[in-house]
């Protein structure tokens, strides 16, 4: 029986991010995914700061900025009658070299080393998948699919099927991630339930969907809105949303379909026609018929070895663009707390810390997500919007404040991203300084224990992120603060701590302290002006001892 230390099923984004992070810190993966390649249907097209950051980690930061759409591209918001109908309302947003001009020069409303970045999921995922093989202590397989497991003393036995050569064989592991997406097979051994509500019923983004990749040149007259990266087109007789996906000639077309229809007798072609406003050339490449409107959240994240991330542990509607950049969030939580494991420096409480982080910032993220839904999926379009009459004016008008409003509320929100905090985790070593508000569309940089490490620019141009270790880091802004006790009591229980001296003004400015120990997810454990007394006791803390 083949061996490693830890088992990834699914090979979609964020299992892919599970064996990246496991790859710092020289952990064996194995993951296996069961389609053969990587995903074919554009689904997430919104990488949020978080995980833009998080892949900037791994050095795929331009790969990914350079994929897509063209860098100079403006990933703006357009609300529309039809394609080549009337502009209702925009939300200008930078291209993606302007969203980096302006986060270098602070003047982004993320405050983050990596601003949002608009990329479709089929590029984001084999540029994951590229950088995971690159990997010595991976093994990634594609094509192969985890039928089921069991637990088994100090560890688990899934069993494998090679579908190219239609076999079975057994893995064990010292764990299992069950990154599988929504069916998830690993939650369901589990017996975990999914628990909140599934497909509620919207206008738009709320039941019954269809998700079309076509391809048309833009130039031929059906798309007549200057350019944009989202076309939402508001219509009394349809609401879908066309995806720019490459800039060029490839769209992807959201449109709500009747719930008693059957998504096989649902013309695309006619969907497409029908919002453009006109016959459209289209050659459809793929068709996908979904659900939108679930607020699903699994009742447990796992644990006794076996876990959830992404998918398997909460369903999004899309709105928001959180469904992904959650889980990928889940996998970086997950990852260092499992090579602890494997590598012997964890306490007896770091995985359960797992659930305890994640799964309120699952509940908030679906409950933003379900407020956007409301948002653009409950109003109602009077026939006459598109009419050139006193009352098609008043209608379009009516229209324009409330998707103006909504689309600065969905489109920017830096506090969602770059705001979680694992305050009450048990890990964190509290400082007493006040609570931040959690707001979706403000971010308020804060060193106060379980926060995110708040970004810098530093003066050679680097990250401070960019600085951080793999394992843990003790940032230290006043080169006369003794830390020698904190190295040694790392040492004796062999935890990786790496020193960081800055001495620039505007970091100790950030973190107002001289000291402070960041997590290898580059939130914030500890800070003070002097290590603790007792420093066997902080870092028995920060490991789950
Ligand atoms: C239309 C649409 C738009 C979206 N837009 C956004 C967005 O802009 N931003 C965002 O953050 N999110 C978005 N999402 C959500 C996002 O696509 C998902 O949250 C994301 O794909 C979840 O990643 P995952 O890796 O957890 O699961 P998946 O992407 O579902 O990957 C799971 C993988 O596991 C494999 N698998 C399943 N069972 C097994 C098994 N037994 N053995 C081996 N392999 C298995 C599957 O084949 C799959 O490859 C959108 C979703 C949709 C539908």
């Amino acid at each position: 029986m083949e061996d490693t230390d830890i088992l990834i099923a699914g090979g979609g984004p964020v299992g892919l991010m599970v064996a990246l992070e496991l790859a710092r810190f020289g952990v064996r993966a194995i993951l296996i995914n069961d389609g053969a390649e990587t995903a074919l249907h554009p689904k997430a097209n919104a990488i949020n700061a978080r995980s833009m950051e998080h892949f900037r980690r791994h050095g795929i930061g331009p790969t990914l900025r350079a994929a897509a759409l063209p860098t100079d591209y403006p990933t703006d918001v357009a609300y529309v009658t039809r394609l080549t109908g009337r502009e209702l309302a925009r939300l200008k947003m930078p291209s993606s070299s302007d969203a980096v001009v302006e986060s270098r020069a602070g003047v982004s409303p993320y405050d983050c080393a990596e601003p949002p970045h608009r990329c479709s999921q089929i590029y984001l995922e084999a540029i994951l998948r590229e950088a995971a093989q690159a990997r010595p202590t991976l093994d990634v397989r594609f094509g192969h699919r985890l039928e089921e497991f069991r637990r088994v003393d100090g560890g688990v036995v899934a069993v494998i099927r090679d579908l190219a050569a239609d076999n079975t064989y057994e893995i064990s592991a010292a764990h299992l991630v069950g990154a599988d997406g929504g069916r998830s097979t690993v939650r369901r051994q589990l017996g975990i339930r999914y628990l909140g509500d599934g497909g509620v019923e919207r206008e738009m983004m709320g039941g019954a969907m269809m998700a079309t990749l076509f391809r048309a040149p833009r130039d031929a007259g059906w798309l007549t809105i200057d350019s944009a990266w989202q076309y939402w087109v508001v219509a009394a007789d349809l609401r879908a949303l066309l995806l720019t996906v490459d800039g060029a000639d490839q769209f992807t077309l959201l449109t709500r379909i009747p719930d008693d229809v059957d998504p096989e007798t649902i013309d695309d072609q006619a969907l497409i026609n029908q919002a453009a406003g006109r016959p459209v050339d289209a050659e459809i490449i793929l068709r996908q018929p979904w659900t939108a409107g679930h607020e699903l959240l699994a009742e447990s994240f796992g644990g006794d070895r076996v876990w959830l991330v992404g998918d398997a542990a909460h369903l999004f509607t899309p709105t928001g663009g959180l469904g992904m950049n959650t889980g990928i969030d889940d996998a970086v939580n997950l990852a260092w707390k499992l090579a602890g494991d494997v590598r012997g420096w964890a306490g007896p409480n770091l995985l359960e810390t797992y659930e305890v982080d994640r799964r309120p910032v699952g509940a908030r993220n679906l409950a933003f997500a379900r407020g956007f839904a409301e948002s653009i999926g409950t109003f109602e379009v009077d026939p006459c919007v598109d009419d050139d009459t006193s009352k098609g004016e008043a209608e379009r008008a009516r229209l324009r404040e409330h998707l103006s409003d909504h689309s600065r509320r969905e489109m920017i929100i830096p506090g969602i991203a770059l705001g979680v905090r694992y305050e009450d985790s048990v890990l964190v070593w509290p400082d007493g300084s006040q609570k931040v508000p959690d707001d979706a569309d403000a971010y308020v940089p804060t060193a106060r224990p379980g926060h995110r490490a708040p970004h810098v620019w530093l003066e050679d141009g680097d990250a401070l992120c960019d600085r951080f270790a793999d394992g843990f880091t003790l940032l230290r802004m006043d080169a006369s603060v003794d830390v020698a006790p904190l190295f040694v009591a790392a040492g004796v229980v062999e935890l990786p701590v790496a020193l960081l001296d800055l001495d620039e003004a505007i970091v100790q400015a950030r973190y107002e302290a001289a000291l402070a120990l960041i997590f290898p997810d580059g939130h914030v454990a500890w800070r003070g002006d002097v290590l603790p007394v007792d420093c066997v006791a902080l870092i028995d803390r920060v490991r789950g001892a």
